[in-house]
């Protein structure tokens, strides 16, 4: 047993319960409480879509895309939002592991054969990073990138400004308002200047909603050089709200 797990003894994400060490982070019967993404999905964002005659969901259907695929592990209700709401509010950045190796056991294929360059997290804002801490997004692209050996570009997009909650604007005006909000980066600076700018970005969130905030990151990334990009969240909303 190492230092840390005597400190900080894992949690269930699911019920938040302590874990003996040795025994599985997450209960087997929490896990079995929560809906993974499956096979029948948007063939763009990985979003359920209600059977395989539906090609893409009603986001992707209705705009250009600007990355190429999408995966997650899984649906975005009951326990796993509440798994979420306390990974992001109330400070358990622990959950971030087991979120990562459920991602790679279900997903670990696509998102080797994308064959990355770099991991990117899409950008928070200054203010909600010295409140909460730390990047939610990062987190998990740190785990991600740890466990499919590739280097995370932590600072690669920049959040300049703070965007107020934007559910009454339409997908397109929140998409162009988002764009307006994010920059590239320090480290996107520095890598250009070296001829080091990634070509294939695996673009790491928490959620994935309507993919306005990664199709808007996605857009920035393309300005920055990359020409591929895979897009990677721990859940997704079902395609046909
Ligand atoms: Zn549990
Ligand atoms: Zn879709």
């Amino acid at each position: 047993m190492g230092l840390l797990d005597f400190l900080y003894p894992p949690r269930c994400p699911v019920c938040d319960d302590l874990r003996p060490v040795g025994e599985p982070v997450c209960h087997p019967a929490c896990r079995r409480l929560l809906a993974p993404v499956g096979e029948v999905t948007c063939i763009r964002c990985g979003k359920p879509v209600p059977d395989e005659s539906v090609e893409f969901c009603f986001d992707c259907a209705g705009r250009e895309c600007s990355f190429e695929r999408g995966v997650s592990a899984y649906v975005y209700e009951d326990e796993i939002r509440e798994s979420m709401m306390r990974f992001k509010f109330h400070g358990r950045e622990e959950y971030a592991e087991w979120y990562a190796e459920e991602l790679i056991l279900m997903q670990g294929a696509k998102l080797r054969d994308f064959r990355a360059d770099a991991v990117v997290p899409v950008p928070i804002h200054g203010r909600k990073l010295r409140i909460r801490g730390y990047n939610q997004a990062e987190v998990i692209a740190r785990e991600l990138a740890d466990r499919l050996d590739l280097p995370l570009y932590a600072n690669y997009l920049r959040r300049n400004r703070f965007t107020a909650p934007q559910k009454e604007l339409s997908n397109h005006e929140r998409i162009r308002n988002l764009m307006r909000a994010m920059e590239p980066g320090p480290q996107s600076k520095r890598l250009s200047a070296q001829k080091k700018t990634p070509r294939r970005v695996l673009l790491v969130d928490d959620i994935y909603t309507t993919g306005s905030t990664l199709e808007a990151c996605s857009r920035v990334l393309k300005t920055t050089g990359a020409e591929h990009i895979m897009v990677a969240s721990i859940c997704i909303g079902s395609g046909y709200v």
